[in-house]
């Protein structure tokens, strides 16, 4: 069925026989769609496209276009900022403290600023830093990278890995905590 809807047009409303909860989706051309369990009469169907507004609202920005095209935007432009710094940054320290690591990349997972991996067979080590780094101060950027250097000789975060930080970034523990203010999503 379709219900009209005063705030989000036609609402395409399927009745599912497998769907145990009501879900909300948007097709290809923006439309809103609920998918609801079978036997949901009409008049619950509207009761809950009115108290999930606030959520379907969120859905449909995420999905526009505009919106989408301004975020993988903003995403090239940090991109390119991240080549540009990053590298070099982690390079200089790794020289001034003679840290010595295989390959760098440029990484946009949305959960962690940066990660020191050793490879098995190789031995080879890689250190990947966040594009959202680019968005935190510049003295959190290089509490990150510090850390991730200091990995290089503690694969953990034992007490000796700490203290290897602590003697490159003195204030690291205010620094770890302010860090929590940001997110690494773009
Ligand atoms: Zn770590």
């Amino acid at each position: 069925m379709i219900l009209n809807d005063k705030e989000f047009g036609e609402v395409i409303v399927r009745k599912n026989a497998l769907s145990s909860s009501v879900k909300f989706s948007v097709s290809m051309n923006g439309r809103l769609q609920m998918s609801v369990p079978k036997y949901t009469p009409d008049f619950l169907v509207k009761k809950y496209l009115n108290s999930s507004r606030a959520q379907i609202r969120t859905k449909l920005e995420l999905k526009d276009p505009k919106t989408q095209r301004s975020r993988d935007m903003k995403k090239k432009i940090l991109m390119k900022k991240a080549k540009e710094w990053l590298p070099y940054r982690l390079e200089y320290f790794a020289k001034l403290y003679g840290y010595k690591y295989d390959n760098f990349r440029v990484s946009h997972a949305s959960t962690r600023w940066g990660s020191c991996t050793r490879h098995g067979k190789t031995g080879s080590t890689t250190i990947s830093l966040n594009i959202g780094l680019m968005n935190v101060p510049e003295i959190l950027r290089d509490y990150v990278i510090l850390h991730e250097l200091a990995h290089l000789n503690h694969m953990d975060h034992s007490a000796d890995f700490w203290k290897e930080v602590g003697s490159h970034d003195p204030h690291y523990k205010y620094h770890r905590n302010k860090l929590k203010m940001f997110s690494p999503g773009v």
